[in-house]
Parts: structure tokens; sequence; C-alpha cells
């Protein structure tokens, strides 16, 4: 039993998560209180926020920004000051991007919780977060629905024999592969059963999505790549499984909703009716399929799992390349089926760093995205066409 309310601050209070994280807090009210919130730049939502949560720090990228009764901070030094604060007993990590690696880092070095929903800390560096986790005693609990999913279904890891980790198959499922390299961006932004934001909308297009969420698999849960598998499951309501030595095979069931297991992780061990709408039906749902993947069609997720293997540097490297690529692609200057030919490309000639420190890590990661850049623009100039 939880007696005393839990002291949570939320990195990226603005974002899909930070909100469904805030109509969570506000249904369990009685359990939690709002030590700090941060955001980047959407400081009239964070105003907002404020006035409902108290919290007694916020943080964004506006030095100028000030707010009655909460102690103002700033950037990613801000971010750091957070998570260093041991008032605090989970931090909600739903940043985008890099930005989320350093401040996770300090939640960690200061002993405090980290629900994480941000998977490029652990693609990034994931052989440096967990074992610091492990040395400190820290839980990082997963808010990525399907590791969210494992989570729930693992009772001794030990005896887990492989994770199934399902997708949903994206927009282009059932599309041609040329029709998939040539969507237009707002095809690819039309994800059939998730609302997110839009680069991780781009990666579920490609399936680079499931690839990542591989890699962040293998650090979470310790499991060897060869014993990580992906399903397409187009109802996305087995939210992921695990099998047993023994065969036997546990899955997380619900309807495609964040607010379940963004609520699993900020309240875990304990469970909360909470924001719960309505009770699952099997009856409703009728049927579940499953497929294997056409990786032929959605080549992305063999390079993440060729990164993964290779280790090291190489999932900085996949990683900082294909962000930069979706960009591009969300800005018009590529086609959809360019992202996966400019990323496997800085991965063929990236030079491994096999076990990178974090300043190594960042500087690999600013030199992949100057590198990716470089060959976009060429790319444009030349205008060959990179599909293959
Ligand atoms: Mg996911």
């Amino acid at each position: 039993m939880v007696t005393n309310k839990r002291k949570i601050s939320i990195l990226g209070s603005t974002g899909s998560i930070g909100t469904q994280a805030l109509e969570v807090i506000d249904r369990l009210q009685d359990k939690f209180e709002v030590v700090a919130l941060a955001c980047g730049n959407n400081t009239e939502l964070l105003k907002r926020q404020c006035e409902v949560f108290k919290p007694k720090y916020v943080c964004s990228n506006d030095a100028a920004l000030k707010i009655d009764g909460a102690q103002t901070l700033y950037g990613a030094q801000g971010l750091n000051e957070i998570c260093s604060n041991k008032e605090n007993d989970i931090i909600l990590v739903a940043v985008s991007g890099k930005t989320g690696l350093k401040p996770t880092l300090t939640a960690i070095e200061n002993g405090i919780d980290v629900a994480l929903a941000n998977k490029e800390t652990l693609v990034m560096a994931g052989d440096i977060v967990m074992p610091l986790a492990k040395e400190k005693g820290v839980n990082i609990i997963p808010v990525d629905s399907e590791h969210c999913a494992i989570h729930q279904c693992i009772k001794d890891i030990t005896r887990v024999d492989k994770l199934i980790i399902t997708a949903s198959g994206g927009p282009f499922l059932h599309k041609s592969k040329n029709q998939m390299n040539n969507a237009t961006v707002e095809e690819a932004l039309c994800h059939p059963k998730w609302n997110m934001g839009k680069k991780i909308t781009i990666d579920s297009a490609t399936l680079m999505n499931k690839g990542l969420e591989v890699i962040e698999a293998h650090h979470l849960f310790g499991m060897p790549y060869d014993k990580i598998e992906v399903v397409v499951h187009p109802q996305s309501i087995v939210h992921s499984a695990i099998e047993y030595v023994d065969g036997s095979v546990i899955a997380q069931l619900g309807i495609p909703s964040m607010h379940l297991p963004i609520q699993y992780a900020i309240t875990y061990p304990e469970r909360y009716e909470g924001i719960k709408s309505k009770s699952f039906s099997f009856s409703e749902i009728a049927r579940l399929d499953f497929e294997k993947p056409d990786f032929e069609k959605f080549p992305a997720v063999k390079l993440a799992y060729e990164a993964g293997k290779t280790g090291g540097s190489a999932t900085v490297c996949l990683n900082a390349a294909n962000e930069e690529a979706v960009f591009a692609f969300l800005n018009k200057k590529i086609k959809l089926g360019d992202i996966y030919t400019i990323t496997s490309q800085m991965l063929k000639n990236h030079k491994l760093v096999k076990a990178p420190s974090i300043d190594e890590i960042f500087e690999i990661d600013k030199e992949v995205r100057i590198k990716t850049n470089e060959l976009i623009k060429n790319y444009k100039k030349e205008n060959k066409c990179l599909i293959i």
C-alpha cells in the first residue's frame, strides 16, 4: 500500500505522452504530487498545466518564462537540475530524441526511478544506462507499449526463452513496396492505430520503430537478439508476449491506448482503476490476426537487428542517420524509401567504436548527423534515385 503521495516530475509534459500522463495523474490526484513539469517551447500549455498541477519547478527553452508559485529553470541544465532533485520518487522521461539521455542518467545516479518513454536513451546508450541502473538499484519502467507489455508478463526473466514484439504494420502493410517507397508525407503520417508524434509515426510507417524497439528490448530485458521476434498484428490488441522455456506463452492484451502503459509505469508496482474507460471484451474484438513481417518490403527492421548485433556505436549511427533522414522526408527533400537507403549507407561507412563513453556517444551522434545531411544534400544535387 502506498500511503504517501508519489512525487513525480515529467520531462516533456506538453507532448503526446506528457499530456496523457497528466490525464492519468488528474484521475489519481490522491496518489501523486507533481514536483516539476518541463517542456520545450509550448510554454502556453505549460502555464495551463501549472494552474492545475501546481509544480514547484518548471523548465522550458524560454529563459524569460515566469510562472507564479514555481521556480523556473532553463534548458538542458534545468532538466538535469530536476533529475538531481531527490524529492522525486519517479521521473517520467517523455522528451523526444537524444535530449532524454543525460537527464535519465542523472536521475539514475541520484537513485530516482525512471518511467522511460524515450527509446533513444537505450538505443544510444543501453550498455551504460542499464548497468548503472542495476548498480544504483533504480527501476527503469518502460512506457513503450510493447515493452510495458513484456514487463507485465515477466515473473522470472531467467526462465524466459523468447520475447515476441508485436507490430501493427503501419499504413503500408497491404500496399506494394513501390507504393510505400513513393508515398507522400501525408500518407505516411496516417497511422491506422496510434496517434503519435511525427517522427515516431514515420518510423512506424517504415517499421524502423519496431527495429528500434528490438534494440530497446535487448537492453531492458538483457535478451540476445536471436531471442527477440517481431510479429505483425494489425489489430494492436496483443501488445507483446513472452515465451517461457517450457513453451508457455504469456501475452498482455488491451485496447490500443497509451494511457494504460503510462499509468502502469508511473504507479508500478501498484495498480489502480485510474483512467480505465471500459471493460475489455474478447467477443467485441472477435478476431486477432498475426503474420510474419516482410523484411524485403520493410528492410529497416533487419538493419536495426544488424546494428544491434554489431553493438557499440553502430546503434548510435543507426539512430542519428535514421532521424536526420526522417526529418529530410518530412521536409519533402527525399522519398520515404530513401530513409532506409541513406541510413544503411551511413552504417556501411561507419567507423565502429566498440564501447563508447557518453561523451563519445554524443560526439558520434553529432558527426553522423552532419554526414547524413551532406549525403542528403549531395543526393539532391546529383538527383540520383537512391531507392533500391
Ligand atoms: Mg511502441
